[in-house]
Formats: structure tokens, sequence, C-alpha cells
């Protein structure tokens, strides 16, 4: 293992879960039976597959993590967090609309960790474009996090 970043960053939509939260599904949302999260319309919601041990991977290893979400349905995904039990493993959320280098900058400015020192998943290549020029070192997600992406990221941060 490399040298390890100092903060992880993550996208919602479409990197951790598979929808737009402001869009294809409806809150609030409820636990059902364990483990299950319904939303308003009883419709089940669940985030990709490997998102738990990719979190559970980077608590081992140390590394802090947040979240960075443009949705509008701030409320909606704070919520979810909450209910799939991801708040655990974040230790800063910025979820607004907006250009994504204005969550990076909040983020910047509240853990005095330096752009060099992030490692950013989103799926979205002009949010990749944005946040990169920062100097963050940035990784396009295809096709929901997974543990291999979180390997290749950290491959890529520590020959950054
Ligand atoms: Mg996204």
């Amino acid at each position: 293992m490399g040298v390890l970043p100092r903060l992880v960053v993550f996208d919602l939509d479409y990197t951790l879960w598979p929808f737009w939260v402001d869009t294809h599904v409806t809150p609030p949302f409820r636990h059902a039976s364990a483990g299950v999260v319904l939303d308003a319309g009883g419709r089940p919601v669940r985030l990709y597959p490997e998102v738990v041990a990719v979190l559970e991977r980077l608590s081992s290893l140390g590394v802090p993590v947040a979240a960075a979400s443009r949705t509008s349905e701030t409320r909606g995904a704070a919520q979810l967090l909450e209910l799939f039990g991801l708040q655990r493993f974040l230790q800063q959320t910025e979820i607004y609309p907006g250009a994504k280098t204005a969550h990076f900058h909040r983020l910047q400015q509240d853990t005095g960790i330096p752009f060099a020192q992030m490692l950013f998943f989103d799926d979205e290549p002009r949010n990749i474009q944005d946040v990169s020029n920062l100097g963050v070192t940035c990784v396009l997600v295809p096709a929901g996090m997974t543990l291999a992406l979180l390997a290749r990221g950290l491959e890529a941060f520590a020959g950054s």
C-alpha cells in the first residue's frame, strides 16, 4: 500500500446508489424489514452492493470519508445516508446544488486538508473535470462504487 489520501470524497447519485434522489425516488424514506429501505411509494431503494464494504475498507485503513452531492433533494439524501447506516462513516457531508468546486472549497476550509491530499469518486465527467482542476485526484465511476474501483483510486493517488 502506497501513500494514502487524507480524505476520500464520494458523490451520491450513481456513485453510492443507482438513482437520482431528486427525480427517480420519492422522499420521505423509511425502514421496512431489517435492512430494507422504502421510498414514499413503497418501492425499495438500495445502495450499490459493495458500498458498505468500500466504506469499511477505508475505515480500517484509517482514512476519513466525506460525501459531496449537488442534489437539490438535500433532506432526502441526508435521510438515506442515515437509513442506510452510512452516516457513521462520514466525517463531513456537503449536499446542496451548485458547482462541485464549491463543495470542495468548503471541505478544504473545514478540514484544513489540501486538495492534493484528497481522492474523489464521481460518475459525472464534468464534476471530475472541475474538481481535477483544483488538484484533487479524481476517479470516474462508470457503474457504481466497487472495491476494485477503490483499489484503482488508491493506486492512482499513491502514484500522483
Ligand atoms: Mg452522481
